[in-house]
C-alpha cells in the first residue's frame, strides 16, 4: 500500500525546487496558495496577506523582463568591449541563477540556440523581445510586436 507519493500530491503549476522543497519563484501563485492551503495548513510558512510575500514565478518574471528589457533599452548604439562583455555575462549568468530552475533551464537552451546580439541597443532589444516571445508562446500568450520595444520600454507611448 504505502500510500500516495508526495509529488502526485502537487497541484498543477506547483514545482518543488532542486533542493527538494517547495519553489516558489518556480511556482505560480495560485498552485503555491493551493499547495499551501493544504500541506502547510496552520504552520508558520504560510504568509498572511497583510505581510510582503516572496514573489512567485510571475511576479520574479515580471520584474525580471522590466530589468532586462530596460537594461537593452538604455544599452549605447555603439556599446564599447567593456559593455559588450558586461551584457554577455549578464545573460549567460541567468540560466545558472535564475531563481526558477526549469524557466532557466528552457532559458539556458534558447541562450544557446541563439547567441545574444550586444552589438548595439537595437540589436539586443530585439534579442530579448524575440526570447521573451518564445516564453509567451509556450505559455500559450500572443507575441508581443518587436518592433514596439522602444514605446514599451524606453519612449512610451505617442500622444
Ligand atoms: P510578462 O510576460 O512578464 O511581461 C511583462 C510585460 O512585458 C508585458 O506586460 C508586456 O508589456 C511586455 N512584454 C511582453 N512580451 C514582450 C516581449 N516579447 N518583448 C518586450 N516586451 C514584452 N514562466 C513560466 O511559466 N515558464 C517559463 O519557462 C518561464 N521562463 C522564463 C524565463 C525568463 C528568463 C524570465 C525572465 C521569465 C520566465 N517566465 C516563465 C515568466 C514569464 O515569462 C512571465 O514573466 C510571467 O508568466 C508573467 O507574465 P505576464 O503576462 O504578467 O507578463
Amino acid at each position: 500500500m504505502g500510500g500516495t507519493p508526495e509529488s502526485t500530491k502537487l497541484p498543477p503549476g506547483m514545482v518543488m525546487g532542486p533542493d527538494g522543497k517547495p519553489c516558489k519563484a518556480c511556482s505560480s501563485g495560485a498552485a503555491f496558495r493551493t499547495w499551501g492551503k493544504t500541506a502547510l495548513a496552520g504552520a508558520t510558512a504560510v504568509t498572511k496577506k497583510s505581510q510582503q510575500c516572496p514573489p512567485d514565478k510571475d511576479q520574479l518574471g515580471r520584474a525580471t523582463w522590466t530589468f532586462l528589457h530596460t537594461a537593452a533599452a538604455y544599452y549605447p548604439a555603439q556599446p564599447t568591449p567593456a559593455q559588450r562583455s558586461h551584457m554577455l555575462a549578464l545573460i549567460h549568468a541567468l540560466p545558472a541563477l535564475y531563481p526558477c530552475n526549469h524557466c532557466a533551464e528552457d532559458f539556458g537552451e534558447s541562450v544557446a540556440q541563439h547567441p545574444p546580439d550586444v552589438s548595439g541597443r537595437a540589436g539586443l532589444s530585439r534579442w530579448f523581445c524575440e526570447r521573451h516571445n518564445e516564453v509567451n508562446e509556450k505559455l500559450g500568450k500572443a507575441p508581443f510586436d518587436c518592433a514596439k520595444t522602444d514605446e514599451r520600454w524606453k519612449d512610451g507611448p505617442q500622444d
